[in-house]
C-alpha cells in the first residue's frame, strides 16, 4: 500500500521531517560520482520529492543503472529541511528498492515535454504526465465540489437511466443499444422488428437525464443528476465528445429567475472551490504555453462578477449594432454562434452573462412558452473565452400547452405519455439546467481540447481503452 503521507503532504511543509517510507515513480534520475538525485512522484501533486542518494549505498548501487524515468521505486530514509533553493524538504535515502523497471528505449514518456496530441495516443500512460495529472486532480476535486454544493442545499442526487427507449431532445443523436444479431436482423413489414429485441423496443444510450429528473423534482422538490450522457452527433470538434458527463439540477416551484440564480451560484461555487483547493495545479497549468492569458485571474473574475442578464432580443440588437463583420449574419431568430457569444461576453459585457427568452423555434419543446407566444423561458449562461457553459429553462408545466408543443415539433405523443401525466397530477412551475462537466473543466484548467479533460475520450472513430 501507499503510505498515508503522500508526496504532496511531505513536500508542502516541514511538518513531517524524520523517518519515512515513500513509494512512487522516478521522474528523473541524475547520477554522479559523489551524489545521485531522483525526483519521485506519486500522482498527488505536480512537484516531486527530491531523493538524495549516496551512490555507495548498497541497495541502490546494485540497481542504479536500471532506475530510469517511469520505473517504480520504494525508499526508506529521512526527510530533512533542504539546503537547496526552491524546495522546502528533501529525502535522504537509506534503503532503496527498485519495484518495477521501465525500459528506457521503449518507455514513451521521457522527461522532456510531450505534445498533447502525442499523449492522446497513450491514454494508458498520459495520466502520469504533469499536465494531465493536474487536470485529473482538478476533475476529481470539481466532482466533489459539485456534490457538496447540491447536498449542502438539500438537493437529492438521482441516478437517471443510461439505457432508455425515449429520445429526450428528439434530436436523433442517439447510440442504439441492441442484442439483435446484426447478421440476421428480424424484419416485419420491411422494417427492423424491434419487438424481438432485448427491450422489445428501440433502445438507446441517453442524451440527457432531464426528463427523468423532472419526475424527482415533482416528488422531492429539488434534485440533481451527475452522470454520463452520450451523443452520436458527428462533430469532430474540440468542444464535443461522444460520451460526456452532465450535471442537471431540477427545481420544483421555480421559475427562470430562480434557475439563473442557481446557475450563477453553482458555477461560482465550483470555481471558488477549485481555486482554493487546487492552487498548485492551477499555477502549473497557468504556465503552459497554450494558456495565453491569466487563468487564475479569469476564474477569479467570474467568481467576483455579477452575471448580467440579456434578453435574446436585446442581444441581437447589440450584435447588429456592433459593427462587426460576423461570419454568420445576425438577425432575430438565429441561434447564437460561437463568434456572437464571444462578442457578447468578451467585448460587450466583459464578463459572464445569461441570455434569456429565445425564439421558440430554436429551443426544445419542453421549454415554457412566454406570453408573447414567440419566445420561451430559456437561459444560456455564457462565459468569456468559452461561450455557452449552461443551457437551461423553465419547463412547460401546462398540460395542453405542452401537448401542442410536442405536436408542433413533429414528435410523436405516445413516448411522452408519462411526461405529460406529470402535468396532470400535481403539476407545478419548475425549472432546471444542464451543464457539461467537461466544458466547465476546460474553463477551469485552460485546456483547449475537450479530449484532454476526460480520462478516456470517445469521439467519432475512436473508443479505445
Ligand atoms: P452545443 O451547441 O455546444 O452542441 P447543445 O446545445 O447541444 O450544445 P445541450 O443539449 O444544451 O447542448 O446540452 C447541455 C450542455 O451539455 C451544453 O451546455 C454543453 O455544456 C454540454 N454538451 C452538449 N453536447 C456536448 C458534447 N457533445 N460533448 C461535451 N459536452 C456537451
Ligand atoms: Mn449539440
Amino acid at each position: 500500500m501507499l503510505s498515508k503521507l503522500r508526496v504532496r503532504d511531505l513536500t508542502s511543509s516541514t511538518e513531517h521531517l524524520g523517518k519515512q517510507t515513500v513509494k512512487g515513480w522516478a521522474k528523473t534520475h541524475r547520477r554522479s560520482k559523489n551524489i545521485s538525485f531522483i525526483e519521485l512522484t506519486d500522482g498527488s501533486c505536480v512537484k516531486g520529492l527530491q531523493l538524495v542518494i549516496e551512490p555507495g549505498l548498497a541497495s541502490y548501487a546494485e540497481v542504479a543503472a536500471e532506475v530510469t524515468t517511469g520505473s517504480s521505486i520504494e525508499v526508506t530514509g529521512t526527510l530533512i529541511e533542504s539546503p537547496a533553493r526552491g524546495q522546502l524538504v528533501e529525502f535522504q535515502v537509506e534503503e532503496f528498492a527498485l519495484v518495477g523497471t521501465a525500459d528506457a528505449e521503449s518507455y514513451p514518456l521521457q522527461k522532456k515535454g510531450h505534445t498533447l496530441e502525442f499523449l492522446r495516443e497513450v491514454l494508458h500512460l498520459r495520466s502520469r504526465s504533469n499536465t494531465l495529472g493536474a487536470v485529473f486532480r482538478i476533475r476529481s476535486r470539481a466532482s466533489l465540489a459539485i456534490h457538496q454544493f447540491f447536498q449542502e442545499k438539500d438537493f437529492i442526487y438521482v441516478h437517471t437511466p443510461i439505457i432508455t427507449t425515449s429520445d429526450c431532445e428528439g434530436a436523433g443523436e442517439m447510440f442504439r443499444v441492441t442484442t439483435l444479431d446484426l447478421q440476421n436482423v428480424p424484419v416485419a413489414n420491411g422494417e427492423v422488428d424491434f419487438s424481438q429485441d432485448f427491450f422489445k423496443d428501440e433502445a438507446s444510450l441517453t442524451v440527457s437525464g432531464q426528463l427523468e429528473a423532472e419526475i424527482f423534482a415533482l416528488s422531492h422538490g429539488n434534485c440533481y443528476t451527475f452522470g454520463p450522457t452520450f451523443r452520436s452527433e458527428n462533430s469532430n470538434t474540440s468542444r464535443h465528445l461522444s460520451e460526456f458527463w452532465m450535471i442537471e439540477p431540477e427545481m420544483a416551484f421555480c421559475d427562470l429567475e430562480g434557475d439563473m440564480a442557481l446557475g450563477d451560484e453553482f458555477v461560482k461555487y465550483v470555481i471558488a472551490d477549485v481555486l482554493e483547493h487546487c492552487a498548485e495545479d492551477l499555477a502549473f497549468l497557468q504556465e503552459r504555453e497554450w494558456v495565453e492569458y491569466d487563468l487564475v485571474q479569469t476564474l477569479q473574475q467570474v467568481v467576483d462578477t455579477k452575471c448580467e442578464v440579456l434578453e435574446y432580443t436585446k442581444a441581437i440588437e447589440i450584435l447588429e449594432k456592433s459593427g462587426k463583420n460576423f461570419e454568420f449574419p445576425v438577425e432575430w431568430g438565429i441561434d447564437l454562434q460561437a463568434e456572437h457569444e464571444k462578442y457578447l461576453t468578451d467585448e460587450y459585457v466583459k464578463g459572464p452573462v445569461f441570455v434569456i427568452n429565445y425564439p421558440k423555434e430554436i429551443k426544445a419543446f419542453y421549454m415554457r412558452m412566454n406570453e408573447d407566444n414567440k419566445t420561451v423561458a430559456a437561459m444560456d449562461m455564457l462565459v468569456p473565452r468559452l461561450g455557452e457553459i449552461i443551457g437551461g429553462s423553465q419547463r412547460e408545466e401546462r398540460h395542453d400547452t405542452l401537448k401542442e408543443r410536442i405536436k408542433a415539433a413533429g414528435m410523436p405523443l405516445e413516448p411522452y405519455w408519462w411526461y405529460l401525466e406529470l402535468r396532470k397530477y400535481g403539476s407545478v412551475p419548475h425549472a432546471g439546467f444542464g451543464l457539461g462537466f467537461e466544458r466547465l473543466l476546460m474553463y477551469l484548467t485552460g485546456m483547449q481540447n475537450i479530449r484532454d479533460v476526460i480520462p478516456f475520450p470517445r469521439h467519432p472513430g475512436y473508443a479505445q481503452f
